[in-house]
């Protein structure tokens, strides 16, 4: 048939991004994370796939997180830091607890608890 031909025929010389035709045909997006060097590396992965927390960044090796406010420390002190340990470096344990009461507090009210 000359309407399946010319669909193939479309389809081979599709143009400059002739790769995705070839080999990857999974669609995939890149995910950005930043080492505490300021170095910002942007892997790609499949869309399915879940992108892991931190990333190793191929300039300095010290891991890359995805907050570029908050990267992940460099792993002579310790091997992984969460938010809440930055949070709670800052602020005494009692003060922490003391915010999140408030925090609770707070959202109850607003929901007329
Ligand atoms: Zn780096």
């Amino acid at each position: 048939m000359a309407g399946g031909n010319a669909i193939r025929g479309t389809r081979v010389g599709a143009g400059p991004m002739g790769e995705s035709e070839r080999g990857e045909s999974a669609p995939r997006r890149r995910v950005s994370y930043f080492c505490s060097n300021g170095h910002e590396v942007k892997p790609s992965f499949a869309l399915e796939a879940e992108e892991p927390e931190t990333w190793d960044c191929p300039r300095c090796g010290l891991p890359a997180g995805r907050d570029s406010q908050e990267p992940p420390a460099p792993p002579r002190n310790e091997p992984y830091k969460t938010h809440l340990a930055y949070v709670k470096e800052r602020r005494s344990d009692t003060d922490g607890e003391a915010i999140l009461e408030e925090a609770l507090a707070k959202l109850r009210q607003q929901r007329g608890e």
